[in-house]
């Protein structure tokens, strides 16, 4: 007998129908002598929906009440899900985050989980039922609901198997496991059988939302055996996140490209060469907040130079609010910003034994006329920051440049 955690994502229980099928598929396990848990998001759409109600009554909803807000949709599934499965015959309870308790800190609209009571699940599963949490949400000390980041149900369904030391956690969604890019955008990507965390990690911060990256780190840091697989398919083995790469395998120097559109850059341009300046521009940048991404300080002229750096799209208008200020402070010449960008990467843990991948890569961009506008790189993968017009282009023309259609 195994413990088993199944998270379902919000396509997979994205209507009644498709409901009734994931208890079908929990009853399966549970009457194969497994105990199960399962981890449910809000239905499709339900989430953005509940956060576009918000912003109808509050242009920039308070944190609080939107937390308070979003985290019903899992709710709504949770109920459903456990009546589908009470109809089949099976036992099952119903529990939002903070009934479990998934204890988190107090950052609303991105918690982080501090520590999960098991008590109530372990009872629970041990007097046969299966047990139905509400993903992507949890409670502060002081009995605040707070939700985990879009794409936060990925975590609470690892942070769960963390928790209850559960034999696997099978992470079910609309695609069969983790592809060498996202197959939306390239219908010729692979299905990878296995991937190594730290690709994952990095394909995940890169932009591949197909696991939070929390999730990835959650599943590296307590040694939870993690799986991606379909809700849609009875067969397959989906991908395993694996700890080690494979000594004996020859491994591809390229394992995924990865991608985000959610970008947007900023310059500073004139700025006075002189020490400090990079902390003072970062600096007001993160006490609003911000994460920066890629920065590049370019080599400095007559005592000036110029800085750049990346946000995330959405902090873009408030980056450049807080960047004048600075600017007026420093004497600096000018700001721009484009908002129109996207990064691209590719990431390989094969990369550290081959040198010369960068220059493929950059060469593939030349020769298809498609301007580099910021590079970073790391031991595993190497990112470029294109305008937002090339990204399909790129990603498809990156692919294939790296064999990965064979
Ligand atoms: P869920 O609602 O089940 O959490 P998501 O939409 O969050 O599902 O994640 C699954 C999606 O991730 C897929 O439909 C796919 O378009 C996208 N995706 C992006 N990159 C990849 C990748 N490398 N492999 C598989 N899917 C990916
Ligand atoms: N429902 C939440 C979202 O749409 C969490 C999740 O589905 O993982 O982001
Ligand atoms: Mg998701």
């Amino acid at each position: 007998m195994a413990l088993i955690v199944q998270k379902y994502g919000g396509t997979s229980v994205g209507n009644p129908e498709r409901i009734k099928n994931v208890a079908k598929r929990v009853a399966k396990f549970q009457a194969q002598g497994h105990q199960v848990v399962v981890v449910v998001s809000a239905m499709s759409g339900e989430t953005n929906k509940l956060i576009a109600l918000a912003k109808e009554v509050q242009a920039t909803p308070d944190p609080r009440e939107l937390d308070a807000i979003m985290s019903t949709g899992e709710q709504v599934t949770t109920g459903l899900l456990s009546m589908a499965l009470m109809d089949i015959g099976c036992k099952a309870k119903s529990y939002t985050g903070g009934q479990v308790k998934v204890l988190t800190d107090s950052t609303h609209t991105k918690a982080r989980i501090l520590s999960i009571d098991e008590s109530n699940m372990r009872r629970d599963l041990d007097a046969g039922h299966v047990v139905v949490v509400a993903g992507f949400q949890g409670v502060d000390e002081h009995g605040n609901i707070t939700t985990l980041g879009r794409g936060g149900s990925d975590t609470s369904g690892v942070a769960l198997a963390a928790a209850l030391k559960a034999d696997e956690c099978q992470i079910y969604t609309d695609v069969d496991g983790v592809y060498t890019t996202d197959p939306r955008v390239v219908p010729e990507a692979k299905k990878l059988d296995t991937i190594t965390f730290e690709e994952m990690l990095e394909m995940a911060s890169l932009g591949s939302k197909v696991l939070q990256i929390r999730s990835v780190e959650f599943a590296g840091k307590y040694k939870v055996k993690l799986r991606v697989l379909s809700s849609f398919q009875d067969e397959g083995e989906g991908t395993l996140i694996t700890v080690e790469e494979d000594k004996n395998m020859e491994q591809p120097i390229i394992s995924g490209i990865a991608f985000n559109r959610d970008e947007a850059k900023l310059t500073m341009l004139g700025v006075p060469d002189t020490p400090g300046i990079a902390y003072q521009i970062l600096g007001s940048i993160a006490d609003a907040n911000i994460d920066v991404d890629m920065i590049i300080q370019n080599v400095g002229h007559d005592g000036t130079t110029d800085f750049s750096f990346t946000v995330n799209r959405g902090d873009f208008a408030k980056a450049q609010s807080i960047l004048e200020g600075v600017k007026a402070k420093l004497g600096a010449r000018e700001i721009t910003g484009d908002n129109k960008i996207c990064k691209v990467s590719a990431v390989g843990v094969g990369m550290r034994s081959h040198p010369g991948v960068a220059s493929k890569m950059f060469k593939a961009l030349a020769d298809e006329g498609i301007n580099i506008q910021m590079i970073s790189t790391s031991e595993i993968k190497i990112s470029v920051v294109l305008d937002e017009k090339y990204l399909e282009l790129a990603v498809r023309m990156l692919h294939r440049t790296f064999g990965l259609d064979q």
